[in-house]
């Protein structure tokens, strides 16, 4: 007995994901051990302690609560209050109480952990082989829950009522499954079995030893698996993944594979100790690993993966297995397997046994069901290791829904996010719920599956979004639906400050930055296609600082599938200054500065006159010209391209080339655009490395592989001034812009238009030809792909260094903040950190969330929040 005069009475409010990840348990025994005595419980605001006893054992129990808090517990916040001594006589567990309006964080999926791996290969354990065990520390979590509080009568796990032997495990607090949801065994719980593609039963006994047999017979199966279906092949045949490459409809994308265990992916790739900790951590998502030495040949008696798994790439997306399921399957087959999601394309992920035959039968050979409904779908999630750290490549399962935190009260807002790998992301008070990768939002079932785990999302967070932020582009079907909905407010921000904001939001960072973001597609303000584009921006707003030139995309989608196009976009510039007597397009616009550039003393080119006469002058010579020397263009191209661009004059026929040049004169469907990664594309289609984009990016990734020197010598580029004064109409939500602008630069006037929210009267165009020229010369002279590859990426490097500097010189700004898709390119992504850090800059990018687009919906809701709040609305 403790004596009376010594005990203490605290009340302690733990918050964060402290639910489903067996917390109370934890506290039940930890107070056992301190001698303390009270409660516990879980309420709808967190889980709520109140402890009595001697104040050397209080505090140790507090101490250890967060030092010894189980794996899947994630505490924010501990808060503790001294009450009057009330003399409890024991420690119990009461039960849960449910307050309106709040919420509480939801745990992730977690991988098995090693206690159920332990007993899953345990011939003499009750779950020996039963592929569906898990405990309070792992097992399915957001995948099976469709309400709060998180009891096993809101999961899918509500149809299986546990046997003797499980209730027990599930009442007693000493078990490691006590208040396990989804505990089970194959006595009471779910079960797996065979079918073939048309649902017809083959194997109820033995399914899992059956499917690694067709498996090594180079058979395709469907697995079902934690959030969705994947599709399963061995991945050291050629044969079989070139078969699941062409009924899945995917031509050169890289496949995930699922190895055994550490030891195997060490044979096949490099592994530092992050990598390595990140591949086997409770997450267990796809990992991006080097691959060492060569490819395999087949039949070769060795574990190494088939040229067909990542063509063209130095990288491999790797995990190891993560529920019981894959551990029984791949201990079976016991070599690398293809683990892809169970879609078509860009589909969304299947999760339905009937669902998953009529979409997907005729993919797979053979499907293996089970019956534990998902009802979250999500598709594995995508990492790597930079800089120490883990970064997001594509973010679901094992991650979501643990939101961003934010370092200020955000507003209930909704971000509806991007078009192309969409996510969208709910923000209230200190959380940004970014959601699971949701895909392209170009069809139906994409966007169903948006919606439907849109209202998920806003029933379990209880957030009903007062704010809606969208993308500027008119036509994405995710700018028709913010539109469509009922909110008073609604505000557009631009694809590229999203980008930016969506650093600034994960890294909590305020006030300017130089952004710079690099991706393919984004819609500008000017209404022409960004990409290539230096901004300064805040949380409220952003200046256009500097841009790569701007060309045409002839056909414009058709210009992003087929990197030809571009290269034929940008030869045709550098021709048309050697046929044409006039100037280009783009150079009408450039003003001589003559002897007092600051800027740059590149520019060496600019002799142009910029008067109108001049100009009227020009594009009549234009027009003249272009009618007279419309053959000589073509065959100017056609000799070109036999001699030196090969790769071009492969894909492009005859037909499509007199088109192209057609488009690019009249300008006919071709819209201008300042993309970096068009001008990737570009390039890998001069070198003859890419003509075609069957996934995003593969251009410039297949670019980015063929480097492999050391050279430091880069291309000369030319900073130019550009006139410009363009306004956009409709944006007037953004035009907050005016005080941003006016406190920030104060040599740029502010528009008449009051609701413009762009007008710069001078920016930097950062002049690209030269490079092109470059390369051009460069191949001529016979140069090898990998020199002239490295050749141009060190010529990016340089470009962002040396606006950077000028920036710097200009604004006094010191954080630079990179983001967009380009810098998922490894290269540019490291030597940009280590040159930018070597001058004294502090680089941010994103980790929490992709760089790529997914990223996007956090930028959004970012920049959506501070202007409402300046606003006050
Ligand atoms: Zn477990
Ligand atoms: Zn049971």
């Amino acid at each position: 007995m403790v004596k009376k005069n010594n005990v203490l009475r605290y009340r302690i409010n733990v918050k964060g994901v402290v639910q489903g990840v067996g917390f109370r348990p934890f506290i039940y025994r930890l107070a056992k051990e301190n001698r303390l005595y009270g409660w516990v419980l879980n309420s709808s605001e967190g889980v709520i302690i109140e402890v009595e006893g001697e104040s050397k054992n209080l505090n140790l129990f507090i101490k250890n609560i967060k030092e010894k808090a189980p794996p899947m517990a994630k505490i924010d916040e501990i808060s503790l209050e001294e009450q009057e001594p009330i003399y409890y006589k024991k420690f119990e567990i009461k039960k849960s109480v449910r307050k309106k309006g709040k919420y509480q964080l939801v745990s992730p999926d977690v991988a098995i952990c090693e206690d159920c791996l332990s007993e899953l290969f345990d011939k003499n354990d009750r779950r020996y082989l039963y592929p569906f065990i898990n405990c309070t520390n792992c097992g399915p979590r957001f995948t099976i829950i469709k309400d709060m509080p998180y009891d096993r009568t809101n999961t899918t796990m509500n149809e299986f009522i546990m046997c003797e032997n499980c209730q027990k495990e599930y009442d007693d607090p000493l078990s490691r499954r006590f208040h396990a949801q989804p505990n089970a065994c194959s006595v009471c719980g779910p079960h797996i079995w065979l079918v073939d593609n048309k649902g017809k039963l083959v194997n109820n006994e033995n399914p899992i030893e059956e499917a690694s047999n067709l498996l090594k017979n180079k058979m395709i199966i469907g697995v079902k698996g934690l959030g969705g279906f994947q599709f399963a092949c061995d991945a050291t045949s050629n044969d079989a993944v070139k078969r699941m490459r062409m009924r899945k409809n995917r031509p050169s994308k890289p496949f995930a594979i699922m190895v055994k265990d550490v030891d195997q992916v060490k044979e096949i790739c490099y592994l530092n100790k992050e990598e390595e900790k990140l591949l086997t951590g409770s997450q267990k998502p796809i990992v991006l690993l080097e691959r060492k030495g060569k490819l395999y040949k087949e039949n070769e008696n060795n574990i190494r993966v088939c040229e067909q798994i990542a063509r063209n790439n130095n990288y491999l997306g790797v995990m190891i297995p993560y529920t019981p399921l894959h551990y029984t399957l791949l201990r079976s087959f016991d070599k690398p397997l293809v683990m892809t999601s169970g879609n078509i394309s860009e589909e969304p992920i299947a999760i339905e046994n009937e669902e998953a035959i009529k979409r997907l039968g005729h993919i797979v050979d053979y499907f293996l069901f089970h019956n534990r409904d998902i009802y979250g779908r999500y598709d594995d999630s995508v990492t790597k290791i930079f800089d120490n750290k883990v970064q997001m490549v594509r973010r679901a399962r094992g991650y979501c829904p643990y939101p961003v935190k934010l370092d200020y009260h955000s507003k209930k807002i909704l971000a509806v996010g991007p078009h192309l790998k969409n996510t969208y992301c709910l923000a209230d008070g200190e959380n940004a719920f970014v959601s699971q990768h949701i895909g392209d939002l170009e069809n139906l079932e994409t966007m169903n599956h948006f919606t439907s785990s849109l209202s998920t999302y806003k029933n379990l967070f209880k957030i009903e979004p007062e704010i809606v932020a969208y993308d500027m582009h008119p036509g994405y079907l995710s700018t028709q639906f913010a539109k469509e909905t009922n909110k008073e407010v609604k505000i557009a921000v631009q694809h590229h400050h999203a980008h930016i904001a969506s650093v600034m939001a994960e890294n909590h960072l305020k006030g300017k930055v130089i952004g710079i973001a690099f991706d393919g597609t984004g819609y500008g303000t000017d209404e022409t296609i960004w990409g290539g584009e230096f901004l300064i921006a805040d949380e409220f707003g952003f200046e256009r600082v500097a841009h790569f030139r701007k060309v045409l995309m002839p056909g414009s989608e058709k210009a992003i599938e087929r990197p030809y196009r571009m290269a034929i976009s940008y030869l045709f510039e550098v021709y048309k200054n050697k046929i044409f007597k006039c100037k280009d397009k783009e150079t009408d616009n450039i003003i001589k500065k003559s002897g007092k550039n600051k800027l740059n003393n590149k520019i060496t080119k600019d002799n142009l006159n910029n008067s109108e006469k001049d100009k009227l002058e020009n594009k009549k010579l234009y027009k003249e010209d272009i009618k007279n020397k419309k053959s000589e263009i073509y065959n100017l191209f056609k000799n070109d391209s036999n001699k030196f661009f090969k790769g071009i004059r492969k894909a492009c026929r005859d037909t499509e080339l007199k088109v192209i040049i057609n488009q690019l004169i009249s300008g006919f469907n071709s819209p201008l655009t300042s993309s970096c990664g068009r001008l990737f594309d570009a390039v890998s289609s001069l070198l003859s490395i890419s003509q075609h984009n069957y996934y995003e990016g593969q251009a410039a990734v297949e670019l980015e592989m063929v480097n492999n020197e050391s050279t430091l010598e880069s291309y000369p580029f030319i900073i130019r001034k550009e006139n410009y004064n363009q306004s956009v109409n409709n944006l007037n939500k953004y035009s907050i812009k005016k005080d941003f602008k006016a406190n920030m630069i104060s040599e740029n006037r502010i528009s008449k238009n009051e609701k413009s929210i762009v007008s710069i009267n001078k920016n930097m165009i950062i002049d690209t030809l030269s490079i092109i020229e470059g390369i051009i010369a460069d191949i001529k002279k016979g140069y090898k792909s990998s020199y002239i590859s490295a050749k141009f990426h060190n010529t990016i490097i340089a470009i962002i260094s040396k606006i950077c500097e000028i920036m710097y010189k200009k604004f006094n700004i010191k954080k630079v903040v990179l983001s967009g898709g380009v810098f998922q390119n490894n290269i540019i992504l490291n030597r940009s950190f280590r040159i930018l850090r070597e001058k004294g800059f502090d680089v941010f990018t994103n980790f929490q969330v992709p760089v790529n687009d997914g990223g996007i919906s956090l930028g959004q809701a970012f920049v959506a929040h501070h202007i409402a709040d300046k606003l006050r609305v």
